[in-house]
């Protein structure tokens, strides 16, 4: 490709809100055999709502949520805003939190009211000792319905299952069509629960699910995959995805997400509409295509 060729393309990419970072991007976009994404926030708004909640006996719910919510209160994550965002809605008192930690991919504890809250993952309740198999008929129910569930125990004890529903991008079934359309494979990549990710996965018609994955297994689903198929794009949003994003032939970040997963990123896009990924795949197609 001319220097001519690359100006005109970077710019055409401007236009469609497809901010090219890093030199070669658009040279090697057109080459991905396999694009990965990331399922929080880049396939789904990321703005997850609570859908459901029960608690086992000798709870009382509204007590639990309020202090559910407190704890969740210093947490940034999408499942932690749906928390305090339903016991806000319920005009609940949302009690000070003493101290909170985060254990990223697992869940969080804090102190409220002299109370021990974790909150989290199922596997996060069997870190500590705590078995949710209680839950399961229910829990995989709800993930059937691409709801993640989320287990909360109170003093050591497990008390309550709630569940969370992150609504599909309104863009998101085109972009994966348009994708196939170009003859790629389709892989989502999430730490979220594998039931959920599978039901999503299978709503868009998805081929490939890694799911339940730290930051250090996407990275290795994304060597994998390449070995796979062949070159790569990550497209994600979060810090968890940074180490993708940096292991992929081309990352995309999606502009709106946290500033770590831009700075890993080699192409930013500007919505968080995926169609973006297509449009700069099929840029990169175009404006090397023609030159020889
Ligand atoms: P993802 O963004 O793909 O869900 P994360 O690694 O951020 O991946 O989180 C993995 C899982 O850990 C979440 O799906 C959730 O079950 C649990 N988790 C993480 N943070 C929290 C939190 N603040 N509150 C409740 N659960 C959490
Ligand atoms: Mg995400």
């Amino acid at each position: 490709a001319t220097p001519t060729s690359i100006m005109v393309g970077t710019g055409r990419g401007a236009e469609l809100g497809i901010l090219f970072r890093k030199g070669d991007a658009l040279q090697r976009l057109k080459d991905a055999k396999v694009v990965m994404l990331d399922k929080t926030g880049t396939l789904t708004l990321g703005k997850p709502v609570l859908t459901d909640m029960h608690v086992l006996h000798g709870f009382d719910r509204d007590d639990v949520l309020a202090l559910l919510a407190a704890a969740e209160a210093k947490s940034e994550h999408p499942v932690a805003q749906a928390i305090v965002k339903a016991a806000k809605d319920e005009n609940l008192s949302i009690p000070a939190v003493d101290d909170f930690s985060s254990v990223t991919g697992y869940g969080i504890a804090a102190t409220v009211n002299g109370r021990r809250v974790h909150v989290g993952a199922d596997r996060f309740m069997r870190q500590l000792g705590l078995e949710p198999a209680v839950f399961e008929t229910l829990a995989n129910a709800l993930a059937e319905e691409a709801k993640t569930p989320v287990y909360a125990a109170i003093d050591g004890v497990l008390a309550a299952i709630v569940a969370v529903s992150d609504p599909i991008k309104p863009t998101t079934p085109g972009a994966i069509k348009a994708l196939h359309s170009l003859g790629l494979k389709v892989a989502m990549i999430t730490g979220d629960n594998r039931h959920t990710a599978n039901a999503v996965a299978k709503s868009l018609g998805i081929d490939e699910v890694v799911a339940e994955v730290l930051p250090q297994g996407k990275l290795d689903a994304v060597r994998r995959l390449k070995t796979q198929f062949g070159a790569s794009a990550y497209i994600g949003d979060g810090i968890n995805d940074a180490p993708a994003l940096a292991e992929a032939d081309v990352g995309l970040a999606i502009g709106t997400g946290t500033d770590v997963a831009i700075e890993a990123a080699d192409v930013v896009l500007m919505s968080g509409n995926l169609q973006g990924v297509p449009n700069a795949i099929a840029l990169s197609k175009a404006t090397l295509g023609n030159i020889h």
